[in-house]
């Protein structure tokens, strides 16, 4: 073979070569472009009866067809989503940028931290305790305070309520049960137990402690305190609970005065008195910002009746009249 023909059969094979090349690429734009797709769709909808494959073609047409529309659907729905997208980015850096601040990071839930039981601390028994006794409320002057200064050296006390109180001030009544106080019965409205028929003396203690019940919960009284500490003989025979009367008057209601009320008690305290006040005054209320810090700091625990007597190996009888916490 002379020169020529050589290169003359190698320039046929590179067009050859070439050439299959390039329909190689349009078969594959053909097959796997959407461009090429649509060019195809024209061609069948051009109604010169074209046949794939030797076969008639209208059914394969219209599936091919339908195929195609959901490609070009897909499509389209990609390319909203991509510019959706890229809006929302443009917005957020807008955003960033036109007041210098950051866009606030999305608020991270802060986690609820599984609460364990506070453990309640025994605290050491002092050597002396002593229970104080507020008559008359609750007061909504007055009770609140009072609760705030025991809370704070953890010391608990007796409230005697008065039923018609009760009813008004129920909220009052359940801040003193949630406190760890002692809640006891101080008649409805007050009057001399020991002066009035019986039948009216057990309406006195059933409609005050079903009031307490109800506003407290169903709390149930242990106690009464009889008004004026006016007890008659039928009263100690027929009642179930025990009367608490007191040891040591601060003489509160009299006086009106927080210092002498002090004062009356840092003479003449002692181990197991049961302390009568009233919350139903604001000197009281006054006097126990510094009677509570007094006795804590001079060696006593203040503790509900109930508590005390407890404490003391003492148990309430019915119808028995105590007034000190002091072991019999
Ligand atoms: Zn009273």
């Amino acid at each position: 073979m002379s020169r020529y023909e050589y290169e003359k059969r190698a320039r046929q094979r590179r067009r050859r070569r070439n050439s299959q090349k390039r329909s190689f690429e349009r078969g594959y734009d053909a097959r796997y472009t959407v461009e090429s797709n649509r060019s195809r769709s024209r061609n069948y909808n051009s109604g010169r009866g074209r046949r794939i494959g030797g076969v008639p073609t209208s059914g394969r047409v219209q599936r091919m067809r339908r195929a195609n529309m959901r490609r070009a659907l897909i499509a389209s729905a990609a390319v909203v989503a991509v510019l959706a997208i890229f809006a929302v980015v443009v917005f957020a850096l807008s955003k960033m940028g036109s007041n210098g601040t950051k866009v606030a990071a999305t608020p991270v839930p802060t986690p609820v931290p599984t609460v364990a039981p506070t453990p309640v601390p025994t605290p050491t028994p002092k050597p002396k305790a002593v229970a104080l006794t507020f008559d008359d409320g609750p007061s909504r002057d007055n009770t609140e305070n009072i609760l705030a200064v025991l809370k704070q050296y953890n010391a608990h006390a007796t409230f005697f309520v008065v039923g018609n109180r009760v009813e008004v001030d129920a909220d009052i009544l359940q801040h003193e049960i949630e406190a760890g106080c002692e809640v006891g019965s101080h008649s409805w409205n007050h009057p001399q137990l020991s002066k009035i028929p019986w039948s009216k003396v057990k309406k006195q203690l059933n409609d005050t402690s079903n009031i307490v019940k109800k506003c407290g919960n169903g709390y149930e009284m242990k106690t009464l305190r009889p008004p004026y500490g006016a007890i008659s003989e039928k009263m100690r025979n027929r009642l179930k609970v025990p009367m608490i009367l007191w040891s040591l008057d601060t003489l509160d209601w009299k006086s009106r005065n927080a210092k002498k009320v002090f004062n009356n008690i840092k003479k003449n305290v002692k181990d197991g008195d049961i302390i009568l006040m009233h919350d139903i005054h604001a000197s009281t209320a006054e006097a126990i910002k510094k009677i509570v810090p007094w006795l804590s700091e001079h060696g006593y625990d203040m503790l509900t009746v109930s508590e005390l007597f407890e404490r003391n190996g003492k148990k309430f009888k019915g119808g028995v009249a105590y007034t000190d916490g002091l072991t019999e």
